[in-house]
């Protein structure tokens, strides 16, 4: 989901000379993850558990040098916004949320590998999708203004119980079924192909 060179303020150990970041792919994540151990057990954070497996066994693979990092687990927490605006493919949406190039607003970071070596890596884009978003659809999806109300073209800021309590009643079932719908508003979020049925465990998670 996304490379970069880290430097003194990416809060990283200085033998740290390549971060990448990782993500699902879509579309086919969603069957992919749900025929794993950890979506069948029945145990409490399937795909946090799924990506510590996975993650870490890549970095076995990868060599004793590289670490696994987790954006989950307690603290201290890794910076990965930080991390993710970095990279240069994803970017601080009007909504506040990050807008990722491809995944949109939808993104999501399942861990990172700190490498050692230092990776050549193509140059990230320079633009952000919001940039040539003229309607900008993520600013008037949500049904409560649970993003702020809208002060110089961006809202003032996610009201986390405002949201909450929508998702308990009829009302917010849409967001319960189907993911939030500023999120899901968003043409880049559109195009990146995640299911409905993912949107919805994140939801669930979220609601717990
Ligand atoms: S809907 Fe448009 S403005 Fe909003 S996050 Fe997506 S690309 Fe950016
Ligand atoms: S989940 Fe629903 S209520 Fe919460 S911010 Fe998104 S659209 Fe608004």
């Amino acid at each position: 989901m996304g490379t970069f060179h880290p430097n003194a303020s990416d809060r990283l150990p200085p033998e740290v000379q390549t971060l990448v970041l990782l993500g699902p792919a879509e579309p086919g994540f969603w069957a992919h993850f749900t025929q794993s151990p950890e979506a069948c057990d029945g145990q409490p954070n399937p795909m946090d558990r799924w990506s510590t497996r996975v993650i870490g066994k890549i970095a076995e693979q990868l060599g004793h040098d590289t670490q696994p990092l987790f954006p989950f687990g307690g603290k201290p927490f890794h910076p990965f916004y930080s991390w993710a605006l970095r990279s240069g493919r994803a970017f601080a949406a009007p909504v506040h949320f990050l807008v990722h190039d491809t995944a949109g607003l939808h993104v999501s970071y399942r861990g990172a590998l700190a490498l050692t070596a230092r990776l050549d890596i193509a140059p990230p884009n320079a633009a952000s999708p919001c940039d040539g978003c003229a309607q900008k659809p993520c600013l008037t999806a949500c049904p409560v203004q649970a993003l702020g109300p809208i002060n110089a073209g961006r809202p003032t800021g996610y009201n986390v119980d405002v949201c909450q309590t929508h998702l308990g009643t009829a009302e917010g079932q849409a967001c319960m079924d189907g993911g939030c719908l500023a999120r899901g508003a968003c043409p880049v979020s559109q195009r990146y192909g995640r299911l409905a049925a993912q949107s919805s465990f994140h939801m669930r998670q979220f609601k717990k």
